[in-house]
């Protein structure tokens, strides 16, 4: 793979209000500096990284750093581990270094650790620089942009947590490499949601690149990660705390997080959920009389050329799986508020949900 220092870095910069910061998109980014060293200010640096990426690529980042000093911590890998227990590791890290306010944590790693080191990174001092490297497809398209972060707790994924902006989003589109088949295409679910929610030229792209995607040519990658990085910037900037429209880039999730529960987490990842929920809402789409059977067949045809799962595992109860959709955060007073769609496209919030059709989806047999 090429990775000299010609090789072009794709940058797009994401503004809300008073605030902007830049993510750069590009092969062998991570060993070019010159590209995001202005983004790290402060004497104390934290890198935060797990145990498979750190062997893989903290030495890379390092020689980066050109001789400046720094610290890291390399944690457990998994969304097991995105807990309270971890980021009092990272705290415990930052007070080993006597970090103070002007200190930076570089979260390198996937969407885990870029949630723990910037929920880390909100938390101490009241607020520190972060900068975010992520090293998956998912981290990459979805969770490194838009400045959630947080932990998970026992009785709920997300429970603690606050917004909190990256100082720069730095992908090097190399670490792709490594990262294993079933979690590449499971991040494709998300790129194929940009496309499904608001870019009907870009789902059609999609359709005609699958292969190429699969096969990890860089090009194609970087198209698939600058686009949906571009719709996610433009979303959050109009609405940076999901008081609306940031609600659509939930297309498929409320389905998705139900299955994730229902099925125990670990066994679907959330793209693979996210693939099979995205389905779902357009089919009850459909059933509500509000899009085409035509385009929920394109969606479905799209997500299994991926590799994707497109129908729910066998043995999921439609009355679990509507008990746990109505816990979802985004219902608003008891109502089952969804995010379905007109076609390709074309994402809407739905406020009042009907849920026999629901159950008319969710139900098998
Ligand atoms: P996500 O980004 O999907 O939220 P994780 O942060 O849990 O998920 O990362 C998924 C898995 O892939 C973890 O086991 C992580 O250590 C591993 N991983 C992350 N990035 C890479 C990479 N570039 N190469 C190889 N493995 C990776
Ligand atoms: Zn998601």
């Amino acid at each position: 793979m090429n990775t000299t220092p010609t090789n072009p870095v794709t940058e797009i910069v994401v503004e809300l209000g008073a605030r902007r910061y830049r993510i750069l998109i590009g092969a062998g980014l991570l060993g070019q500096p010159q590209h995001w060293l202005d983004a790290i200010g402060g004497r104390h640096l934290l890198v935060v990284s797990d145990e498979n990426v750190a062997p893989l690529y903290a030495k890379k980042l390092s020689t980066g750093f050109a001789g400046r000093e720094f610290s890291q911590l390399i944690l457990p890998p998994g969304e097991t581990h995105k807990t309270l227990d971890s980021a009092a590791t990272i705290f415990d890290a930052l007070a080993e270094m006597s970090a103070s306010r002007d200190a930076t944590i570089i979260a390198l790693g996937g969407g885990v650790i870029g949630d723990l080191a910037g929920f880390a990174a909100a938390c101490w001092m009241r607020g520190i620089a972060f900068v975010q490297m992520p090293t998956t497809l998912l981290a990459m398209v979805d969770s490194s942009v838009g400045g959630k972060t947080g932990v998970n707790l026992a009785q709920g994924k997300n429970l603690v947590g606050a917004f909190h902006q990256p100082r720069a989003v730095v992908m090097d589109t190399d670490t792709l490499a490594t990262l294993p088949p079933r979690e590449l295409v499971a991040g494709f679910a998300e790129v194929v949601k940009y496309g499904a929610l608001g870019d009907a030229d870009f789902f059609a792209w999609l359709e005609d690149n699958t292969q190429a995607l699969l096969a990890r040519e860089a090009s194609a990658l970087t198209h698939a990660i600058a686009t949906s990085c571009r719709h996610k910037a433009a979303i959050v900037a109009r609405d940076e705390t999901e008081q609306g429209e940031r609600a659509l880039l939930n297309f498929g999730h409320t389905f998705a997080h139900a299955l994730e529960t229902a099925s125990g987490y670990g066994t679907l990842l959330h793209g693979e959920a996210v693939a099979i929920g995205m389905v779902l809402a357009a089919q009850l789409s459909t059933q509500l009389g509000r899009a085409s059977v035509a385009d929920a067949e394109r969606l479905a045809a799209v997500l299994a050329r991926f590799g994707l799962p497109t129908a729910i595992p066998a043995g999921l109860d439609a009355d679990v799986l509507i008990a746990l959709m109505q816990l979802d955060k985004k219902n608003l007073s008891g109502r089952l508020r969804l995010i379905l769609w007109r076609g390709i496209g074309q994402a809407e919030i739905v406020p009042d949900v009907d849920e026999a059709a629901i159950r008319d989806v969710l139900t098998t047999d």
